[in-house]
């Protein structure tokens, strides 16, 4: 089985192409497929619908079956936020993954229930119309400073025990992850 990610973020990219050669599946990015998906509009209000969005118009733009993620961290202090908008948390496009972490360090500043998870829902659009969801979690902490050089976006604040999921190896972190859980 292949499937075309739909995706332009590296990072992301890297682990699911992990995850999934693990299970047998090949994928192919967008380009290796002969399509340009530009930056598909998420504008769903949950995970499941950006995920649709984006596997839908990957689908469509190459013809294959299509995998997508959609993820973002929740923060039960700050009412599930950044939830959705977790890519661009600060506002401002231009803004990196280090300054998002900054902005959601400064909010939970003397906060000290710190419990979160990362989500990730994942889509499956298939060219007769057959759609697969599945939704994977990881339960972890907010942490008081950052701590690790692997993964990408929030990894170097959350903790899952005693270690940030930047702190773990790749595989570490695929059988935990809330990636590696939908993926699977
Ligand atoms: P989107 O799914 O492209 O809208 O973006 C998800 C955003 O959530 C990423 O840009 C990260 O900021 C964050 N995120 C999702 N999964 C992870 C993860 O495994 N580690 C760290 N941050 C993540």
């Amino acid at each position: 089985m292949q499937f075309v990610m739909a995706t332009n973020n590296l990072k992301k990219r890297d682990e699911m192409e992990r995850i999934l050669k693990e299970l047998g599946i090949e994928v192919l990015t967008a380009k290796q497929a002969g399509a340009d998906l530009g930056d598909v509009e998420e504008t769903g209000t949950t995970f499941e619908e950006n995920a649709y969005i984006k596997a839908e118009a990957a689908m469509k733009a190459t013809g294959l079956a299509a995998v997508s993620d959609d993820s973002g961290l929740e923060v039960d202090a700050l009412g599930g936020e950044p939830g959705v908008h977790s890519a661009r948390y600060t506002g401002r496009h231009e803004d990196s993954d280090a300054d998002r972490r900054a902005f959601l360090m400064k909010k939970l500043e003397g906060v000290e229930h710190r419990s979160a998870r990362f989500v990730s829902a994942i889509c499956c659009a298939f060219p007769n119309g057959d759609v697969l969801r599945a939704r994977g979690t990881c339960e972890g902490e907010i942490a008081t400073r950052e701590a690790g050089e692997n993964g990408f976006g929030y990894d170097p604040i959350f903790m899952v025990g005693d270690k940030s999921t930047a702190e773990l190896l790749p595989e570490e972190k695929d059988k935990i992850s809330h990636r590696g859980q939908a993926l699977r």
